[in-house]
């Protein structure tokens, strides 16, 4: 009782889900043959590595112009700042508020929420379990959904080319803001969410889960 399956000598394969006795730190799993970490190698440090690395693109991301619109022989570039407040003056409140989500929302909510849980690790902190893995799956899953900016910039440049009038290039800011979404989903994928509940002495009946 209380334990995790690792302090018993078990460890879990990431790939099928076998639970095996570990000999080593890192062996092969005895059905599939993946050669796995009982804990994933440096997961802190290298989660803590692409956080800060999305942190820092975050701020190109939002000062470099994300798109250029050439309206009529003039030119005119907008970062997704001034974007959302063009959209908002004509009036587009979902287009506006679908954008402000994906770009700010999201990302800054993952980034927090990976500091969070690389803080709770580092302090064991091991107040409301549950909530800390939740808050990773939401981490880990909401991942993709922040490229929706990105999408969000290559549809209207579609739909605005199609007028004839004006057409839309993607800019640098797109670029950083891509950069930004893969450092945070590197983070995610360095994360080893096992650690959390190293914290914490689990149940009988979770040692048999993991
Ligand atoms: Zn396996």
């Amino acid at each position: 009782m209380n334990k995790t399956a690792l302090s018993l000598g078990f460890g879990s394969c990431p790939r099928c889900q076998k639970v095996n006795k570990m000999h080593n730190e890192r062996q092969q799993c005895s059905r599939c043959h993946y050669w796995f970490h009982a804990r994933k190698p440096n997961s802190i440090q290298k989660t803590m590595a692409w956080t800060i690395t999305a942190l820092v693109l975050f701020v190109p991301a939002n000062l470099y112009p994300m798109m250029v619109l050439n309206t009529l022989g003039k030119t005119e570039s907008s970062t997704i700042l001034q974007g959302i407040s063009a959209f908002v003056q004509v009036g587009h409140y979902p287009i506006a508020i679908i954008i402000f989500i994906a770009s700010f929302i999201i990302p800054l909510g993952k980034i927090i929420g990976l500091f969070i849980l690389i803080y709770n690790v580092k302090h064991k902190t091991n107040i409301n379990l549950k909530r800390q893995s939740h808050l990773f799956h939401i981490v880990e899953k909401i991942g993709p959904w922040s490229m929706l900016d990105v999408f969000v910039v290559v549809v209207m440049a579609s739909v605005v080319n199609l007028g004839f009038l004006s057409n839309i290039e993607v800019a640098i800011g797109a670029s950083y803001f891509a950069l930004m979404v893969i450092a945070t989903l590197m983070a995610a994928n360095s994360f080893d969410p096992r650690l959390l509940w190293d914290n914490k002495p689990l149940t009988k009946e979770q040692v048999y889960e993991q």
